[in-house]
């Protein structure tokens, strides 16, 4: 086996944490895979293998299962009072910032994204999601119900915890993604068998030694890593599971929504978007142009909401394409643990292949490159920001998810908002879009117009513990985060009383 590659930017504790072993958290003991394999992860940004994982499957699956529906049945966690699991959650927070740079400087590694954006964003933000969650495991209640019924009732419901849930999350932000999962199934009172990415395992299983040392009892989170045709299909398809939720593409979600079909799980999706970014004539152009580029450019355009089709005014379409044209080509690409790095690699090998394709496509069928296009050094997984123009809705590069740092631009010559959400509206997809204007009339018609999860008005979105994410159309179902992400994980339960 190839020696480990111990980044020397690193501090010593993440170092420390890299040569640990890497075993599957399963009720409350890690085990190596019953297979006995191990698989590589890698930094995006040199290639270079930097841990080795136990690889579970289904076998192993089946364990952690065993150990959510003993530890939900049978376990001290169904004992706890909410303002103790509350607690729990809260302190769990705590030690995510009491670990931030450790936890900041894993997640840039595996992810590729850059370090002051994990530290300053993934981190802390996940860190209050999980607060925002332990407030709500005290106020999860039901309704008092006036029934017609001849006769005297008193008539109510509960919300039970669904279960045993399966949780199957992506890459792009490894630590945050396992956080939107974990938080409202521990709110709620779940127990969970949760999946990482194989791209990025290791800040999940940092967090899984953190939920350890909070006293979140054994097997209420099991953390099995491996790979998605394998460990994902198993939770997919498991008969001792309640609920699969699942963050990734489109094309796997279909597959988890056959395979749960076997015990007709409960599921919910969060999957891929090509969201719309509307500018108007009149916008402010020192707000949109800066919020249009991260919108796109922002974790290298590897985020499920980006902004990924602009549609401008004709008489601002070459104002708007030039100002984000000159914001991309300053943003400093680079390994995410250098010094000033703005945007990290892609993800793999495969993603950058992906893109690049996309891009190719995008020029064959007329497309013209106007910012950008290629790739950034010959080490690692660097893309540069990219702007393709002379784009139109028949292309691949306007139509499919790209997940990478590239910007179709298109325009507009109409005041009518029907016409102008019609061209927005044209994509399987419905996870986010942003307007951008100073009238508020028109921002709001526009608002209602677009059929999307998530508006943005002068302001692409938010990563907001408090607003509620997911898709309408093919980008999903049900809502995460907010007080809307914990009834993906209650159960209604009505009790009619005749007194
Ligand atoms: P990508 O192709 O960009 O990696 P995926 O949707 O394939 O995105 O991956 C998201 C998550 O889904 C990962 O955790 C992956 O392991 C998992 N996954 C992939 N294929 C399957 C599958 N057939 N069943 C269940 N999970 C899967
Ligand atoms: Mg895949």
């Amino acid at each position: 086996m190839n020696q480990l590659f111990i980044h020397p930017r690193l501090g010593k504790k993440a170092a420390a944490f890299l040569a640990r072993e890497h075993k599957l958290l399963i009720g409350g003991k890690w085990l190596p895979a019953r297979s006995g394999k191990v698989f590589d992860t890698y930094d995006p940004g040199t290639g270079r293998v930097i841990a080795r994982v136990a690889e579970g499957d289904a076998g192993d699956i089946d364990l952690a299962v065993n150990a959510a529906r003993e530890a939900f049945e049978n376990g001290p966690w169904g004992r706890i009072t909410p303002s103790d699991r509350g607690k729990m959650i809260w302190r769990l927070a705590d030690l995510l910032e009491q670990n931030a740079d450790e936890i900041a400087e894993l997640e840039a590694l595996n992810n590729g994204k850059s370090l002051s954006t994990a530290r300053n964003s993934d981190v802390p933000l996940s860190a209050d999601l999980f607060r925002y969650m332990a407030g709500w495991a005290t106020k999860i209640t039901g309704e008092t119900l006036s029934i017609s019924t001849p006769g005297t009732y008193h008539t109510f419901t509960v919300r039970e915890p669904i279960g045993v849930v399966g949780q199957i999350i992506p890459w792009n932000g490894p630590l945050a993604m396992a956080t939107w999962k974990l938080a409202p199934a521990l709110a709620t009172g779940c127990t969970v068998v949760l999946k990482p990415a194989e791209q990025t395992p290791l800040t999940a299983l940092r967090l899984g030694e953190l939920i350890q040392e909070v006293g979140i009892p054994d097997g209420v989170v099991n953390i099995v890593t491996g790979f998605g045709h394998t460990a994902g299909a198993a939770i997919a398809a498991h008969p001792g599971i309640d609920k699969v939720a699942f963050t990734g593409s489109s094309e796997v979600g279909r597959i988890i929504v056959k395979a749960a079909a076997g015990n007709l799980k409960k599921v919910s999706l969060e999957l891929g978007g090509k969201s719309p970014v509307i500018v108007f004539p009149d916008a402010d152009m020192s707000v949109a142009v800066p919020g249009v580029t991260q919108g796109i450019f922002a974790n290298s355009g590897q985020v499920c909401t980006a902004g990924s089709r602009l549609f401008a005014h004709k008489k601002v379409f070459d104002r708007v394409v030039e100002g984000i044209a000159e914001q991309a080509s300053k943003i400093r690409v680079g390994h995410g643990l250098n010094d000033g790095t703005q945007m990290g690699p892609v993800i793999s090998q495969v993603q950058m292949e992906r893109v690049s394709d996309y891009i190719e496509q995008g020029r064959a069928a007329g497309a013209t490159v106007a910012a950008g296009g290629g790739r950034v050094g010959d080490e690692g997984y660097f893309l540069e920001p990219t702007i393709l123009t002379d784009t139109n809705p028949e292309m691949s590069v306007v139509r499919e998810e790209i997940f990478g740092p590239v910007l179709c631009a298109m325009s507009f010559d109409d005041d009518d908002l029907d016409r102008i959400a019609k061209q927005a509206n044209d994509s399987i997809y419905g996870l986010a879009g942003s307007i951008w204007t100073r009238d508020l009339s028109t921002a709001h018609k526009m608002a209602r117009r677009i059929r999307a999860g998530r508006i943005g008005v002068n302001v692409h979105g938010s990563t907001d513990a408090a607003i509620p994410t997911g898709g309408f159309k093919e980008s999903g179902w049900g809502r995460e985060k907010g007080h809307e992400g914990l009834h993906l994980y209650t159960e209604v339960k009505s009790v009619i009383v005749a007194l």
